[in-house]
C-alpha cells in the first residue's frame, strides 16, 4: 500500500509536471546539495537550426549538407532533426546511406555514394588528430560539427539551440535555497561555458562521454555532495541510477525514465524547483 503523504504528494505533483515514481526519491528531494542538468531538451529547447554551413576547398554548402543530411536521416539526436531539416529547407534529394553506425557521444557514420561519410563533433577531431578546418571559427553560442568525406574534411556545420525562458528563474531560486547548478554535457566547451555563464550556474563539464557521466556524479558524491541529475538519453540510465535521485526527462528514452526516481514530464526546469520546495514542506509537516 502507498503511505497517505505519498499518494497525495504523488497525485498533487503530477499536477505540477512531475511523475513520482518511488517514495524516497521524493523523500530525499529536500537533501539535494547539488543538481547537474543536462543541457539539451532540459536548460535549452532541444531544437537545433542550422546558423552556418562552412565548405572546404572543393566543396559546396549544399553538397556539405546534402552528405550530412543523407546520414542524420538515420538519426534522432536533435542535432540530426537540425540538419535534417535544413537539407529539406534547400529542397535537396537525400541519398541513401548504409552501414550506419552512430559513434557514441561523438557523432555519426555510413556510406553514402561509395564514400564513407562522418558527422562528427570536436571532441572526436581532438580524439583522432584530425586537423580542424584552416577557416574554422565558433561563436560560443554555437554547436558545430564537422563532416569528413573518406576521412578528409569537408566542411562543417553550425547550429544554434535557445536557452529556455524558465531555466534562469529555476537556477537562481535553486541558489536562493542553498543548492548548486551544475551543467554537464556532450556538447563543446564553449557552448557550456556560455549556457553556464547566461544562466549563472556554478559550472560545467563539457565534452563528457556518455560512460563518463557515471564518474562526474560519483565524484561530486565523494565530495559530499547529495546529487540529482536529469537526463533524457539511453546514455543518461547509468549516471540517473548512480545519482541520489535520477529526474528522467520528458519527452527521452524509456530507459531513462525507467532507471530514474522521478520524471520530469514537461522538462521544464522550474519543476524540479518545485519539487524540492515541496519536498522539504511535506516533510516538515511531518516532524
Ligand atoms: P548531450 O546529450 O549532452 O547533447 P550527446 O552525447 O548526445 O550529448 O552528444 C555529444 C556530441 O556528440 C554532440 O554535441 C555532437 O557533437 C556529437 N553527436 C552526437 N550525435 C550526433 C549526431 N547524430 N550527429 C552529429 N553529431 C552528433
Ligand atoms: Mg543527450
Amino acid at each position: 500500500a502507498v503511505p497517505l503523504v505519498v499518494a497525495k504528494s504523488t497525485s498533487l505533483s503530477a499536477q505540477h509536471g512531475l511523475l513520482i515514481k518511488n517514495r524516497t526519491a521524493f523523500e530525499n528531494a529536500r537533501k539535494i546539495t547539488s543538481i547537474v542538468f543536462d543541457k539539451t531538451g532540459t536548460l535549452t529547447k532541444g531544437k537545433f537550426e542550422v546558423s552556418r554551413i562552412v565548405a572546404g576547398d572543393g566543396q559546396n554548402e549544399d553538397e556539405i549538407i546534402r552528405l550530412a543530411g543523407a546520414l542524420e536521416s538515420n538519426s534522432e539526436h536533435p542535432i540530426a532533426t537540425g540538419i535534417t531539416a535544413e537539407a529539406t529547407k534547400r529542397k535537396l534529394k537525400l541519398p541513401l546511406a548504409s552501414d550506419f553506425k552512430a559513434i557514441t557521444g561523438r557523432g555519426v557514420e555510413a556510406i553514402v555514394e561509395q564514400k564513407r561519410i562522418m558527422v562528427v563533433s570536436p571532441g572526436y577531431l581532438e580524439e583522432n588528430k584530425v586537423q580542424l578546418p584552416a577557416n574554422y571559427n565558433q561563436a560560443g553560442n554555437e554547436t558545430v560539427v564537422f563532416v569528413l568525406i573518406d576521412d578528409q574534411m569537408a566542411g562543417f556545420i553550425a547550429l544554434a539551440d535557445t536557452v529556455r525562458p524558465e531555466s534562469a528563474d529555476a537556477i537562481a531560486t535553486l541558489h536562493e535555497n542553498g543548492i548548486k547548478s551544475l551543467l554537464l554535457t556532450g556538447d563543446n566547451k564553449q557552448v557550456a561555458e556560455s549556457v553556464s555563464e547566461q544562466l549563472r550556474m556554478d559550472g560545467f563539464f563539457a565534452e563528457v562521454l556518455p560512460h563518463q557521466k557515471l564518474e562526474k556524479i560519483k565524484d561530486l558524491q565523494q565530495k559530499g555532495e547529495f546529487v540529482a541529475m536529469t537526463g533524457d538519453g539511453v546514455n543518461d540510465a547509468p549516471a540517473l541510477a548512480q545519482a541520489d535521485i535520477g529526474i528522467a526527462v520528458g519527452s527521452g528514452s524509456d530507459i531513462a525514465a525507467e532507471t530514474a526516481g522521478i520524471v520530469l514530464v514537461n522538462s521544464n526546469p522550474k519543476d524540479i524547483v518545485k519539487l524540492i520546495l515541496f519536498g522539504k514542506a511535506t516533510y516538515r509537516k511531518m516532524i
